[in-house]
């Protein structure tokens, strides 16, 4: 479904992507794990085009665009069947949880608005939000707000969700809620891209994991083999630190 070749991006003269691919087929839960500052976000950040890439290719759904010369349209294209969830959930403080829902479908998508209030209820009550529809961001939990943006982001019916550390600004004890949500979506066949720090999810939920080190994929490939028997000494180091 997703294919990314060679991706390269600096800023300012420095490298933080070095040439990755990534290959996600449809169903797949993609972990992508690493050290801090290993180009994690950048790479999730350059894939949605919230950076732009110096080089490289994506290939969605057998259609290729090249970073560097992507038309505003075609990135349009693409949003429209990825959606995008944040590490500080980017909600409207001013929107209700309903409203930061319906908000795309009726201003970017031009939904009439009962539709978007339908399709968004819908949405939150698959995050277990049924009873907090006109709840402001400021009267929920941390993650409340990150299900009312995972939320948001099944409302755009997407082919593939990206997730940059959905987790990371959260309690530990507000994390296993959305993580819950997470593993519900994947168990219903969602395919997900996750930058990750929770080595639980990465180990149960995801199938495929990506080791990134310094702009660079470090050891690849599913789950299982990348836990139980990983090939690179660095990835060995890196599962023994954190474990
Ligand atoms: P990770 O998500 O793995 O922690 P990041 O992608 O956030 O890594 O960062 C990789 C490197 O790129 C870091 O050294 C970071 O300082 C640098 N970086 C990220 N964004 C920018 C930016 N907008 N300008 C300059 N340097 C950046």
């Amino acid at each position: 479904m997703l294919e990314i070749k060679n991706i390269r991006k600096s800023f300012d003269g420095t490298e933080v992507l070095g040439g990755v691919d990534i290959h996600v087929d449809q169903g797949d839960v993609v972990a992508i794990l690493g050290p801090s500052g290993s180009g994690k976000t950048t790479l999730l950040r350059c894939i949605n085009f919230l950076e732009t890439a110096d080089a490289g290719m994506l290939v969605f759904d057998g259609e290729r665009f090249e970073f560097d010369s992507i038309s505003k349209k075609e990135i349009a294209g693409l949003r429209k069947k990825t959606a995008f969830v944040f590490q500080n959930y980017n909600l409207f403080r001013n929107k209700t949880a309903l409203q930061n829902v319906t908000e795309g479908l009726v201003v970017a998508r031009k939904m009439p608005k009962q539709q978007a209030v339908e399709i968004g209820k819908q949405a939150l009550d698959k995050v277990g939000l049924s009873d907090r529809y006109d709840y402001y961001p400021n009267q929920l939990s941390g993650g409340q707000q990150q299900r009312v943006a995972i939320a948001r982001a099944l409302a755009t019916n997407p082919e593939i969700i990206y997730f940059d550390e959905p987790t990371s600004a959260l309690d530990p004890e507000l994390t296993g809620e959305v993580l819950a949500v997470m593993r519900q979506l994947a168990d219903e066949g969602m395919t997900m891209l996750v930058v990750t720090h929770e080595m639980s999810f990465a180990r149960t939920v995801s199938n495929k994991v990506v080791f990134m080190e310094n702009g660079a994929v470090i050891e690849s490939g599913d789950s299982r083999t990348f836990f139980e028997n990983p090939q690179e000494a660095r990835t060995k180091e890196f599962l023994r630190t954190i474990n």
